[in-house]
């Protein structure tokens, strides 16, 4: 018997309504350890090239880690994975909470998915078993209403769900999953894929908790996080969520405003995380939000996660779909010129309702809102609705339009990409995409390696895919002894972005995709300012699987994650002209601590070239050699993609 994981993988083909499960080899597990990689190379084997992301060719593939479930913080993500109908690229999205660790002990490691059923179902997984059930009751439904639902149908409070809302069952881009009613697999539009399959939900429950190999080890690495979190760098967030980063953006001139037009905001200090604390976090009326206010994944000590509720007022927001990360502060904040925060925080139980990615949600209407006041989009192309800065009505109009795909929003609904596609007139060039990903609240004027990984990533813009550059600039004094655990010895320059800076980027993208593969949560784990480092990562690793696990063994893990992905991508004819910035990113922005940055085409194209040499990777393609797949262990990968 192996530790930590059951060995099953559920394969699920909804065309012929059938349910096998595969039991794979325990060095299957040791290869890819789950999540992104072990979700890709079933999306990678199972999707023929060029398929249609919304068409029963597609294959999703959800996955946890050879960790999830054990007892110690940040050990319940999941990774959804499939070809992604926002970027055409492979697509990939993570979230936490407890629908993880409860499939684990349903008696899974992974599921995937194939076809396409003729009617609505939902999945029902519990204590190893497997069944297909009827879901036209669950259609059209928004997510609090069927994960009540399910819960009083399955006669069970305690089963974990995690669904689509209308918005994955119309196929909008950039559709989400949902679980717990607030925490999403948000990105590439995992969510649509799932729709178009009429999968309406999982549902899973059980008490099949694999054993640990080393169990004392296990507890005294959770009680060593639980005692030194107080101390640490993510002890912030444990009051003011992710939203405690929002003023220290704004000061370094970094907090994404008016559609990237400015790294600074006049209305930051309202929908900072200080005053989400002090106001609309559940109990701020009684002082009482340390402890109503807060919530968790499952066994973390940090508790991150924030929960709003607002009773008054035209934007009402119900605590059970919980509250705005910082990205969605800036999204449908700083990027659309709104200091409303209960309307923030309404947008964001819309979406979490709906099943929508709040990132390219909020930014998708920034890139609208600019296009309006450019007046490249008009009334007549909006059905009448204003979108100038800051129109927080507007904002919260159009989300439920977008949730729908009626009017404007049906054209919304396709991502900001697609959209200015349609509309022209010049709105193309106001477009904060790459991969026609919107772009997350980081900004690579400032962040300047973030800017090469926005270009470089599999699956588009994404944040949360390598380390940011303070950690190796000014952080490097406190970070030092950890990072050298990776590779890097010598702080860098602010602003750089020279060799060193791009092979950090590279080596932390391997770190993160890592993480990602064991499905462990990046806020817990990772090489600086984290609660543990990897060192700890891999002594974690160790304790619950038994296996000899080291940093550098993590490390190729992860690299074999990107090329799996990057493999895929191949496969679809995606090459280095694929990996741009917007045209937006080349003009100055205005004001703050940022006034006058840039990032242009050139300074990319130079990064570009260090980033593939580094990579072992073909210059002029851009896509990974055989001989690197090779050394990877992935010669299958170079001959499918031949
Ligand atoms: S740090 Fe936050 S997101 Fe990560 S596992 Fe803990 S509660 Fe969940």
């Amino acid at each position: 018997m192996p530790y930590g994981f059951h060995g099953k993988i559920l394969h699920v083909d909804l065309s012929a309504g059938t349910l096998e499960i595969e039991e794979p080899a325990e060095e299957f597990y040791r290869f890819y350890l789950g999540g992104s990689a072990m979700a890709t190379q079933y999306v990678l084997k199972n999707t023929p090239a060029h398929a249609d992301p919304l068409g029963p060719e597609n294959t999703l593939a959800l996955m946890v880690g050879v960790v999830t479930g054990a007892a110690i913080s940040g050990n319940s993500r999941a990774t959804a994975c499939a070809k992604s109908p926002l970027t055409g690229a492979i697509g990939d999205a993570q979230s936490g909470g407890f629908w993880p660790a409860e499939l684990k002990f349903a008696g899974f490691d992974g599921i995937v998915v194939y076809g396409r059923s003729p009617k609505p179902v939902y999945l029902w997984l519990h204590d190893g078993q497997a069944e297909l059930r009827d879901a036209a009751h669950l259609w059209g439904r928004l997510t609090g209403d069927v994960e009540d639902t399910l819960k009083a149908e399955l006669d069970d409070n305690k089963i974990e769900v995690l669904q689509i809302g209308p918005a994955g069952e119309k196929g909008v881009r950039y559709a989400s999953l949902i679980s717990m009613k607030n925490r999403a697999n948000g990105r590439t539009g995992m969510g649509a894929v799932m729709g178009s399959k009429n999968l309406k939900a999982i549902a899973v429950r059980g008490k099949q908790k694999p054993a640990v190999a080393d169990p004392k080890a296990l507890k005294e690495l959770a009680r060593w996080g639980a005692k030194n979190f107080p101390d640490s760098n993510v002890a912030g967030m444990g009051k003011y969520g992710t939203a405690e980063v929002l003023m220290g953006q704004q000061k370094s001139g970094g907090l994404p405003t008016k559609n990237w037009s400015s790294g600074v905001f006049d209305g930051a200090e309202a929908i900072s995380g200080e005053t989400m604390y002090d106001t609309i976090l559940r109990g701020a009326d009684e002082g009482k939000q340390d402890r109503l206010g807060r919530d968790t994944c499952y066994a973390c000590t940090v508790r991150c996660k924030r929960v709003v509720q607002i009773t008054e007022g035209p934007f009402p927001a119900e605590h059970e779909y919980g509250g705005p990360e910082y990205e969605t502060l800036a999204t449908f904040g700083s990027y659309c010129g709104v200091s409303n925060l209960p309307a923030i925080a309404h947008a964001n139980q819309l979406c979490n309702q709906y099943g929508l990615d709040t990132i390219s949600c909020g930014a998708t209407l920034a890139w609208a809102f600019n296009a309006y006041e450019e007046e490249m989009i008009t009334l007549a192309d909006t059905g009448g609705i204003p979108l100038n800065w800051g129109n927080a009505d507007s904002m919260i109009k159009l989300v439920e339009m977008i949730g729908k795909r009626e009017g404007f929003g049906d054209v919304l609904a396709e991502g900001s990409a697609r959209a200015a596609g349609r509309i022209g007139r010049g709105s193309e060039a106001l477009v904060v995409a790459a991969k026609k990903q919107e772009f997350p609240a980081h900004m690579p004027q400032v962040k300047r390696s973030l800017g090469l990984i926005y270009a470089v990533n599999p699956y588009g813009a994404d944040h949360q895919s390598s380390e940011h550059d303070g950690t190796l600039e000014g952080g490097f004094k406190w970070y030092k002894d950890r990072l050298a655990q990776i590779g890097f010895t010598e702080q860098q320059e602010k602003y750089s972005l020279g060799d060193e800076k791009v092979r950090f980027a590279m080596a932390t993208e391997h770190t993160y995709s890592a993480l990602n593969s064991a499905s462990v949560c990046q806020f817990v784990f990772g090489p600086s300012w984290h609660l543990y480092d990897m060192e700890q990562f891999a002594a974690t690793v160790r304790a619950v699987t038994g296996w000899d696990m080291t940093v550098d063994e993590l490390q190729t893990i992860g690299e074999r994650s990107v090329n799996l992905q990057r493999a895929f991508n191949a496969r679809e004819g995606l090459t280095r002209d694929d990996d741009t910035l917007p045209k937006k990113l080349s003009k100055a922005l205005k004001g703050g601590r940022s006034d006058g940055f840039n990032f242009t085409p050139e300074q990319l194209e130079t990064a570009k070239d260090a980033y593939y040499a580094h990579s072992g990777w073909d210059a002029a393609t851009g896509n990974p050699t055989r001989a690197k797949l090779s050394e990877l262990g992935l010669d299958w990968v170079a001959d499918a993609i031949e």
